[in-house]
């Protein structure tokens, strides 16, 4: 059979140490694939590519499909991107799976049966990086959360739990402050959990399903959740079940994939022949079973559980079970010394290769009504006074639009505001359509206009008039009747 071609980057600061180790576990074990090196991540960065990565790397790597990356420095400061989210975004990669298990004892940890696999969404939430500063005092972050993005990754999870006979699907999410973004990810959660008869699943709020994660995380089988909280919680697991250096990553998409460690480029310790390569071998392992190449996966982990068990270990694994504190090459001759070795105590879960197909839905148009919109200002006069701006707003003229209330920071301000209430220079007027205000609205499930937007270029005409200095607009809808923009606090 000929050798499968893969794409390498060895990556930044202790990337290439960890990606030479590994290969050479790879090649030792006889793994059947050849290699195209590209070179990512700082180096393009300071040859001027923003993106951290050149045209000819970008063909490479979407000609092999796969590809196996070091850890990857995102220079600090402006005009830089993330290679990373650029990479998991532009190629597809919605699920990122990291799989963390105990080693105990050979490996310190207070869980010993901790057996968890992270699947984070990859694509979406507050990784859109879409930041902008609006007023001297205030600057957003857009998270955006779509349909089929929630849709495949929840998808994605509960096949994942079937092919590998996994028992619970946990979701996490803080959709009691976040009712449309984290409240889709939750609702669709919990509507494809009925198809999964089969599976057991339940829904934490990210707050105290992260303290339950580090008090009791033996309790949880698979976690899918939104970018961020995966993000997160994942490091968390790593180094809970006793190192972030041994955790490794697979991003999946469905004509592309990226392995990886979950950890970063460390550079504190580059250079120092001291970093755990057992982050990017697990990655490797994730791959070769992406490839169809289980029997290298089991190989190779099987090696590696007998180095550790035989208390070979580097810097970050020491504990009473130490026998040899080693160096990453030193660590990588240990596996390949030991490969063909079955290990005594650690359980080597027989890895599998499965195909996990995802469908998106597609959506038949639904009903969308324009009903208002709200309006944002930067303003500074005065002494800041919610009242003085609401009259002002209330007296301009705009067909049929009116103003409903004003909110600073998401609190409400305008009418009926409290005097503790601290006033930055951002301000949100919410303008309705006239009917909207009438008391036989509530309730009313709107599935047309009642407003145009004409009038909102209307009203942007009347505030320019008043030197308002507007610097945002977000319209308010009701989509198949449903009101679709959040309520105020205080509201
Ligand atoms: P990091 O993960 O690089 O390091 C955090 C800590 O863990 C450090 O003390 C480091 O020494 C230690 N550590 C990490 N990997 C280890 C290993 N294999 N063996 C032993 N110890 C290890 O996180 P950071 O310092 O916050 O980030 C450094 C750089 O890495 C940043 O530029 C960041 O943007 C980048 N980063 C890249 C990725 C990626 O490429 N997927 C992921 C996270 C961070």
């Amino acid at each position: 059979m000929a050798d499968r071609r893969i794409t390498v980057a060895k990556g930044d600061g202790i990337g290439p140490e960890i990606t030479e180790a590994c290969i050479k576990v790879l090649d030792a074990a006889g793994a059947p694939l050849a290699y195209d090196y590209i070179s990512v991540g700082k180096e393009a960065y300071l040859s001027g590519h923003s993106s951290g990565i050149t045209k000819e790397a970008w063909a490479a790597m979407a000609k092999n499909g796969v590809f196996l990356k070091g850890p990857i420095t995102t220079p600090q400061g402006g005009g830089y991107k993330s290679l990373n989210v650029t990479i998991r975004k532009s190629m597809g990669l919605f699920a990122n799976v990291r799989p963390v298990k105990s080693l105990a004892p050979f490996i310190e940890t207070t869980f010993p049966d901790m057996d968890i696999v992270v699947i984070r969404e990859n694509e979406e939430d507050l990784y859109a990086g879409i930041e902008h500063q609006q007023t001297q005092e205030v600057v957003q972050c857009l998270k955006l959360v779509s349909r089929p993005g929630c849709e495949k990754i929840v998808r994605y999870a509960f096949e994942y739990a079937r092919a590998y006979g996994r028992k619970k699907v946990t979701c996490m999410s803080k959709d009691n402050i976040m009712k449309q973004t984290d409240g889709m990810f939750h609702a669709i959660f919990d509507k494809m959990s009925k198809e999964y008869p089969d599976i057991e699943s339940d829904h934490y709020i990210i707050d105290i399903g992260s303290a339950r994660i580090a008090n009791n995380p033996e309790q949880f089988d698979i976690i899918v959740t939104l970018n961020l909280y995966g993000d997160i919680i994942s490091d968390i697991t790593a180094e809970i079940a006793g190192s972030v250096g041994l955790g490794g990553s697979a991003n999946v998409g469905t004509e592309f994939s990226m392995f990886e460690a979950i950890h970063g480029s460390a550079p504190d310790i580059a250079g120092k022949n001291i970093a755990n390569p057992s982050g990017l071998i697990h990655g490797a392992c994730m791959m070769l079973v992406h490839l169809n190449m289980p029997e290298y996966a089991e190989k190779i982990l099987s090696a590696l559980y007998c180095t550790i068990e035989d208390g070979v270990h580097t810097g970050d694994m020491r504990s009473d079970h130490t026998r040899e504190l080693v160096g990453t090459a030193e660590f990588a001759q240990a596996i390949i010394d030991r490969l063909g070795r079955e290990p005594k105590k650690l359980n080597v879960t027989k890895p599998t290769s499965h195909k996990i197909t995802i469908d998106v839905d597609t959506h038949k148009d639904v009903p969308k009504a324009l009903v208002g919109v709200d309006m944002f200002l930067d303003w500074k006069e005065g002494d800041r006074d919610a009242d003085k701006l609401g009259k002002m707003l209330e007296a301009l003229e705009a067909e049929n639009l009116v103003l409903k209330m004003i909110t600073n920071r998401g609190v409400k301000v305008y009418p009926d505001g409290r005097d503790e209430t601290f006033h930055t220079d951002h301000w949100r007027c919410r303008f309705v359509a006239k009917e909207m205000l009438e008391p036989e609205a509530k309730g009313k499930a709107y599935l047309e206009d009642i407003c145009t937007y004409r009038s909102i270029i209307t009203l942007c005409d009347e505030l320019e008039k008043c030197g308002l200095n507007f610097i945002k607009l977000e319209n308010l809808y009701y989509f198949q009747g449903k009101r679709c923009y959040s309520q105020a606090q205080g509201e």
